[in-house]
C-alpha cells in the first residue's frame, strides 16, 4: 500500500478505504492515476465530487469497467469494434500532459469575442485598481448575472467605487450580451438548456436559468421564421420569374430523419433547384402522420412540397 501515497489523485477517503483492505488496492490499480500537481483544477473538482458521490470510483479510469467494454453495441458488430478501439487509443493517450500538448499557442490578429478565463486568472488582474494601478485593500465584491461576471470595488487611490463587467450590455437595457447571444446560439446550433446546464455546472461555468433561455428561445425562433419565410418569398420569386421566361425548373429532394432506420419520428424533407442549388421548400413530418409508416414520410413530404410549389404557379 505505500506505494500509493505518491498518487494523490486519488480522494482522501477513497485513499484510507483503498488502504484498508487488499482489495481495494488493486481497483485502484485498474484506474490511470496521476499526481496531483499535474491535475488542472475542473479535473480535481470533478474527482473530489465524483468520488464523493460513487463509491470505489476515481476519475481518469483508465479503462472501461469490464462489462461495460464487453457489451456489444447495439446496432452493429462493426461500429462496436470501432468504439472499442476507440477507447483503447484514449487508454494509451488519455495522460493530463498528452492531452495539455496537443494544444498550441495560436496568434491572433484580433481578441476573439469570447474567451474562458479561469476565475482564478481573472482576479489577480485585480489586485490593483485598473484605473490608477492603486492596490486594492478593499474586499471585492464579486457576483454574476447569467453567464455575466461583476466585480466592484472601492478604490482609495480614485476615491471611489469601481465596477467591472464580463460582458457589455445590450443598448440601453441591462441585458448582458452573452446572456441573450448563449441561448440564442444554442438555439441554432442546436443544444437543449439541459444540455448546456450539464456542461456548464461539470465545468464549474455560471450558465442562463431556464426563464431566460425559453424566453431569448421564442424571440430567436420569431426572428428565424421571418428571416426564413423572406429568403423563401426572394428565391421563389426569382424561380417564377425565370420561369415566366421560358427557363424549365428542375428539382431534387431529399429527406433528413432524426434517427436513422425505420423507426424515425420526425423527418424533414427538402426541395431544392438542381440547378442553382437553392433551397425551395421543407416540410416537417411526424410518421403519426403516415400512420407510424417512417418511410412513407419521405413520399409524403415530397407529395407536400411539390403540392405548394404548384400552388405557387411553378411548374416542375
Ligand atoms: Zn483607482
Amino acid at each position: 500500500m505505500s506505494d500509493l501515497k505518491e498518487h494523490d489523485a486519488i480522494c482522501h477517503r477513497h485513499y484510507e478505504e483503498f488502504s484498508l483492505c487488499d482489495k481495494g488496492s488493486t481497483n485502484i490499480k485498474k484506474h490511470l492515476i496521476v499526481p496531483e500537481n499535474v491535475l488542472p483544477n475542473h479535473i480535481k473538482n470533478i474527482r473530489n465530487n465524483v468520488c464523493r458521490e460513487i463509491p470505489n470510483t476515481t476519475v481518469l479510469p483508465s479503462k472501461l469497467p469490464d462489462n461495460e467494454a464487453a457489451k456489444p453495441h447495439p446496432s452493429s458488430s462493426t461500429l462496436s469494434e470501432s468504439y472499442d478501439n476507440d477507447f483503447d487509443e484514449m487508454d494509451v493517450d488519455i495522460t493530463v500532459e498528452n492531452v495539455i500538448e496537443e494544444e498550441k499557442e495560436e496568434e491572433q490578429n484580433s481578441i476573439p469575442n469570447f474567451l474562458i478565463a479561469e476565475g482564478i486568472n481573472l482576479m489577480a488582474l485585480f489586485q490593483r485598481c485598473c484605473d490608477c494601478g492603486t492596490l486594492i485593500s478593499a474586499k471585492k465584491n464579486v457576483s454574476t448575472c447569467g453567464t455575466a461576471l461583476i466585480i466592484k470595488f472601492y478604490c482609495s487611490g480614485c476615491k471611489e467605487y469601481k465596477k467591472w463587467t464580463s460582458q457589455s450590455t445590450i443598448g440601453d437595457s441591462k441585458r448582458y450580451t452573452d446572456n441573450v447571444l448563449i441561448p440564442s446560439t444554442a438555439v441554432l446550433t442546436p443544444i437543449s438548456h439541459s444540455s448546456l446546464l450539464q456542461f456548464s455546472e461539470t465545468l464549474g461555468m455560471p450558465m442562463v436559468k431556464w426563464t431566460t433561455f425559453s424566453y431569448v428561445q421564442r424571440n430567436t425562433f420569431t426572428v428565424v421564421a421571418q428571416e426564413y419565410g423572406k429568403m423563401m418569398e426572394d428565391i421563389l420569386g426569382d424561380v417564377l420569374k425565370r420561369q415566366q421566361e421560358g427557363e424549365e425548373v428542375f428539382v431534387s429532394a431529399d429527406a433528413q430523419f432524426d434517427s436513422r432506420g425505420y423507426c424515425a419520428k420526425q423527418g424533414w424533407e427538402t426541395i431544392m433547384c438542381s440547378r442553382t442549388k437553392r433551397v425551395l421548400t421543407g416540410h416537417l413530418l411526424e410518421n403519426t402522420e403516415t400512420n407510424g409508416n417512417s418511410s412513407a414520410m419521405e413520399v409524403e413530404g415530397l407529395r407536400r412540397g411539390l403540392l405548394e410549389l404548384g400552388d405557387r404557379g411553378i411548374g416542375v
